[in-house]
C-alpha cells in the first residue's frame, strides 16, 4: 500500500523524494571509521544517532533519513570509539568531594567516556555520580565502580571494607551487592594470603569479576588459578618474570627481606621464558592485566622532570594537589643509586608488556589517576599511557584496543562498546590524524560524542576553561 502510494508521488513529481519521518538525534557524515578490531578504515561513512545508541550505519549520507536535530559533517575525520581509562580513583576525604566532582568534565574533554573506578574512600559520591552521569544530569564519563575494596584490618587506605574471618568477608560482599557494585576490587596491605584467596574464589562464586593487587608470597599463577580477573599494576608481572621469584617470595615472607629491598634484586633476575611461562597461565585463564605504567614513569623521572610546570595544575583544586606530595617526597629522598635503579626497573617493566601480549594476556589502560598518585591527570594520562604502551613495543592497533575493547571485554561489556555499528553505544571521539598510524594521534582530538551530546572543539576547550575556573575559586 505504502509502495504503491511513494511511487503515485513519485509520478507526479519530477525529483522522488521521500521525507523522513523517523527521528535522530545526531547525525554524522562523510567520517572515516577507524574499526579497532580489524585496523581497517572505512571511509565515507555515516551515523544516525538516538537516544545515544548508533541506530544506523551507512557508506551513504543519512542526512536526509531522518528529522535530524543535529547534523555534524566530520569531514573526513577519523572517528573511533570513545577511550575507557579502567583505573581511576576519587578520593581523599570528603572535603575533596567537589574537587573529586569536577575532574569529570576534563575527562569527557580529553576524549575519555568511560573510566573504571578502582576504590577508594568516595564510594558513596561515586556510586551517585555514576547514576548522574547516566541520566544526563552530570557531564562526564561512563563509571563503573567497585564500590569499596575488601582489606584486612588496618589497612593502609581508607574507606576499605576490613576484614579478618571468612563471615566478615561474606558480609562485606553482601554490602557490595547491596551497593550494586559493577566489580569487585581486593588488595593485601592488611589482608592474610589465605584470607585473599578464599575472597577470590568467594566472589567469583558469586558471579562478580575481581581484580586487585597481588600478596607477595603468593604467585600470579596462584591468584590468577584461583580465578583473578585482573591484575592491577605491572609490577606483579615483573616480579613474576624473575627466575627466582619463589624464593624471594619466601624471603620476603620470612622477614629475611624488605618488600623494597627485593625489588633490585627482582629486577636483575628478569627471564624472558620464565615471563612467557608465566604470562601463558594467565592468558590461559582470562587474567588480565592493567599496567598502569605512567606512575611509575613519572615517580622513575621525577628528578628530570618535577612537573612544576605542567599546565594540568591549573585544572585541580588545591586539596587534590596537595595529596600529590607524599609520594613526591619519597622519591626525593632517594640516593642516586637508587634513582638509577627506578629508572632500570621502569624500563624493565616496560619491556615486558610485549611478552604479555606475545602471550595472549589481554592488556587493559589504565592510569590511576586521581588523588594521591603525583602527576597522573584525569583524561590526559590515559594518552600518555598509550604512548608508553606504544614506546615500548605495541603496535598502535593494539594500543588502541587496551583502551577501547579489553575495558568492554573485563566488565562483560563487548555487546555493548567497542565498534561503531548498529545497535552499540554511541561514544564516539573525533580525531584529525589517524591513529593507526601513531598512536600519539588520540591526543589530536577535535570533538566528542558522549551520553548523546556531541562536544566541538570549543565545547571541549570550554569544558578545561570551566575547570580551571573553579579550581581557582
Ligand atoms: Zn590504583
Amino acid at each position: 500500500m505504502k509502495y504503491t502510494l511513494l511511487l503515485s508521488t513519485c509520478l507526479l513529481l519530477s525529483a522522488c523524494v521521500t521525507k523522513p519521518t523517523e527521528h535522530a538525534d545526531i547525525v554524522i557524515s562523510n567520517a572515516t571509521i577507524v574499526d579497532v578490531k580489524t585496523g581497517e578504515l572505512n571511509k565515507e561513512q555515516s551515523l544516525a544517532i538516538r537516544d545515544g545508541v548508533i541506530i544506523e550505519r551507512s557508506s551513504h549520507s543519512l542526512k536526509n533519513n531522518y528529522i535530524v536535530e543535529q547534523h555534524i559533517d566530520a569531514n573526513d575525520q577519523f572517528i573511533m570509539p570513545g577511550l575507557w581509562d579502567m583505573h581511576v580513583h576519587f578520593g581523599g576525604g570528603k572535603e575533596l568531594i567537589a574537587e573529586n566532582k569536577q575532574l569529570l568534565p576534563l575527562y569527557i574533554a580529553y576524549g575519555i567516556t568511560t573510566v573504571r573506578d578502582a576504590a577508594a574512600d568516595l564510594s558513596e559520591s561515586v556510586l551517585s555520580w555514576r547514576e548522574q552521569v547516566n541520566n544526563n544530569q552530570l557531564v562526564g564519563p561512563t563509571i563503573y565502580t567497585s564500590g569499596p575494596k575488601l582489606e584486612g584490618k588496618d589497612s593502609i587506605w581508607p574507606g576499605d571494607l576490613e576484614v579478618e574471618t571468612v563471615e566478615e568477608m561474606n558480609a562485606a560482599i553482601d554490602s557490595l551487592d547491596e551497593m550494586n557494585v559493577d566489580f569487585i576490587k581486593i588488595t593485601d596491605s592488611a589482608l592474610t594470603p589465605a584470607l585473599y584467596l578464599k575472597a577470590v574464589k568467594e566472589v567469583k562464586k558469586r558471579g562478580y569479576q575481581i581484580s586487585g593487587h597481588i600478596p607477595f608470597s603468593l604467585s600470579v599463577t596462584d591468584v590468577s588459578n584461583a580465578g583473578l580477573d585482573a591484575i592491577e599494576h605491572m609490577t606483579y608481572l615483573l616480579k613474576a618474570a624473575a627466575i627466582n621469584e619463589p624464593e624471594i617470595s619466601k624471603k620476603v615472607a620470612s622477614g629475611e627481606l624488605s618488600y623494597r629491598s627485593a625489588l633490585p634484586i627482582i629486577t636483575e633476575n628478569i627471564d624472558k621464558k620464565t615471563a612467557l611461562s608465566k604470562y601463558a597461565v594467565l592468558a590461559n585463564n582470562n587474567t588480565a592485566v592493567v599496567p598502569t605504567l605512567i606512575g611509575g614513569q613519572v615517580i622513575a623521572y621525577i628528578d628530570e622532570d618535577n612537573h612544576q610546570n605542567d599546565e594540568f595544575l591549573n585544572y585541580l583544586g588545591e586539596g587534590l594537589k596537595a595529596t600529590y606530595q607524599w609520594r613526591v617526597d619519597r622519591a626525593n629522598k632517594d640516593t642516586p643509586e637508587q634513582i638509577k635503579q627506578r629508572k632500570e626497573r621502569f624500563i624493565k617493566t616496560a619491556q615486558l608488556l610485549v611478552l604479555a601480549q606475545q602471550a595472549g594476556v589481554s592488556i587493559i589502560a589504565g592510569t590511576d589517576a586521581g588523588f594521591l598518585n603525583s602527576y597522573i591527570y584525569p583524561g590526559i594520562s590515559l594518552h600518555q599511557e598509550l604512548a608508553i604502551f606504544s614506546d615500548y613495543g605495541l603496535t598502535p592497533l593494539q594500543t588502541l584496543q587496551s583502551a577501547t575493547l579489553a575495558g568492554p571485554k573485563f566488565l562483560g561489556k563487548s555487546e555493548q562498546f567497542g565498534e561503531l555499528s548498529k545497535g552499540k553505544t554511541a561514544d564516539i571521539i573525533f580525531l584529525s590524524d589517524n591513529p593507526l598510524i601513531d598512536v600519539r594521534n588520540t591526543q589530536k582530538l577535535t570533538g566528542v560524542v558522549s551520553h548523546n551530546r556531541y562536544y566541538d572543539q570549543a565545547d571541549l576547550a570550554q569544558l578545561k576553561a570551566q575547570a580551571k575556573q573553579l579550581a581557582n575559586n
